[in-house]
């Protein structure tokens, strides 16, 4: 039975209820009349439940559809205006002991080199990517309880806070390592983690369970509560995602939906972020394989649809994904983005060396760099962010997304981020990089609407050139 209180997986993702909802879609996808009082829900910035943005997932009315897209693209400028957070992947170890049948750490790979990163190695990596000009980083591990056990992980974490290379400094490490229990969420939020971001893969049970045949991650009632117990352990922040192409699309966005009105419904609070990845190829993965592979039209319909159902939850689009495709989706509701990443263990401080990208969990499809990404974003017309300052500032989880839901959270977003992107500019941009961006910096205060707020930003841009930095509201 359907129940979004439950905290038992198969009843907040109840089968049966996914099946309806796609029944309904399906039934509704040309009924012009409910469409369109969908559409007017959704303009009120309050978010749609699974069944209602899976009507718009399925509509197939052109007219409708192009107003389905405006009215995200309106959406995303009202709660994100022109920034885009930036980020990369760390990969610590890809020891894994799980069969996950896509990915090619799977446990079974014996020709991929196995790789763990000493502290030293780490280190090693965090001055590399402080010195792209990094500030946010997303931790990656395999599952492996004897070569990567949560103490390796704290570890890690403390190296990583810990090193302030030049004017470099990672403010906000975020975390994406397998389902574990509440006392190990515990100590993450106690080495000061940003997000708990966990994929879900896939919400079909039947799939979830041929995919994943071998290792601790074939639990899929474990798997699907991890977030619950990552909130009962005090996490505030929580990030989900699936993986487009292992089951039907429509399937996994109904279920994501669900996951997230499930966490709404128990914790008072959704998901901090939702990640959109494609299945991709990698070492001993063939994508073709996978049946249920989506194009780029569908892929940004379902960015659309994500992003009017649950307005203020942040979405996140990585390096896997082109520079047209990320170009299109950015419009319609990605609010950050991966910039000159690297896959591999050990990438960053040593990219000339091959038996690194061997390493890779999937093959990168924006290769730029992140000053041609910064370029490339400042030359679309958004404002590229290195902001840190909510989980700074501890505005988190319900605080964070009373904020949100007020629409207040521009007023500390876009300061912030003409203030990070200064400090970027002056630290680590190219010569033509920093052209474009002071004049992106001159253009974008003249947006700021309190007199009181460009007045301390004009000082604080200030006191960046004269070599102070970390200023946020
Ligand atoms: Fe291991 Fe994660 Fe890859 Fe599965 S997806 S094989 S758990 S690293
Ligand atoms: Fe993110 Fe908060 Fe910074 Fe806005 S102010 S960009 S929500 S950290």
């Amino acid at each position: 039975m359907y129940n979004p209180k439950s905290k038992k997986a198969e009843e907040f993702i109840d089968n049966q209820e996914v099946l309806e909802t796609l029944d309904y879609a399906e039934k509704n996808k040309n009924n012009l009349e409910l469409i369109d009082k969908i559409l007017e829900k959704a303009e009120l910035g309050k978010g749609l439940t699974h069944r209602e943005a899976s009507v718009l997932l399925a509509c197939e009315n052109e007219e409708k559809n192009k107003k389905i897209y405006e009215l995200a693209q309106k959406i995303k400028e009202d709660y994100y205006g022109n920034r885009i957070v930036l980020f990369a992947p760390l990969y610590l170890s890809n020891y894994c002991v799980n069969g996950c049948v896509y990915c090619p750490y799977h446990a079974k790979n014996t020709h991929i080199p196995r790789k763990k990163m000493t502290q030293e190695e780490i280190k090693e990596e965090v001055i590399a990517l402080q010195d792209m000009g990094h500030k946010r980083l997303a931790i990656e591990t395999g599952e492996d309880p004897v070569n990567n056990p949560i103490e390796y992980v704290l570890e890690s974490l403390k190296t990583i806070y810990s090193i302030h290379h030049k004017n470099g400094a990672i403010r906000r490490a975020n975390v994406n390592i397998a389902a574990t229990t509440v006392e190990n969420y515990r100590k993450l939020k106690e080495a000061g983690i940003g997000t708990y971001i966990l994929f879900q893969e896939t919400y079909d049970k039947v799939r979830y369970e041929n995919l994943h045949p071998t290792g601790p991650k074939h639990n899929y009632a474990y798997h699907t509560e991890a977030m619950d117990r990552a909130m009962t352990g005090g996490i505030d922040d929580v990030g989900l995602g699936v993986l487009f192409g292992l089951s039907t699309y429509k399937y996994e966005f109904a279920a994501l939906l669900m996951h997230a009105q499930h966490l709404e419904a128990v914790f008072g609070v959704g998901p901090h972020t939702i990640s959109v990845p494609r299945i991709k190829k990698a070492d001993d993965i063939d994508p073709s394989t996978f049946e249920n592979g989506i194009d780029d039209d569908t892929f940004a319909k379902i960015v659309a649809c994500i992003r009017i159902a649950v307005p203020y939850t942040g979405m996140i689009i990585s390096t896997r994904e082109s520079k047209q495709c990320r170009e299109r989706v950015l419009k319609l509701g990605i609010s950050q983005i991966s910039g000159g990443s690297k896959t591999s263990v050990g990438g960053y401080a040593h990219p000339e060396d091959e038996s690194e990208e061997d390493t890779a969990q999937f093959d990168v499809s924006d290769r730029r760099t992140l000053d041609e990404v910064i370029k490339w974003l400042m030359e679309l017309g958004y404002v590229p962010s290195f902001c840190t300052a909510c989980y700074r500032e501890g505005r988190v989880g319900d605080r964070f997304m009373e904020i949100c839901k007020d629409q207040q959270i521009h007023n500390f977003c876009h300061p912030n981020a003409i203030m990070t992107l200064k400090e970027y500019l002056e630290d680590y941009a190219s010569d033509e990089t920093k052209k474009v961006g002071e004049a992106l910096i001159e253009k974008e205060l003249q947006t700021l609407q309190n007199k009181k707020v460009e007045c301390i930003v004009e000082e604080n841009l200030e006191k960046i050139e004269n070599g102070e930095r970390d200023f946020r509201f």
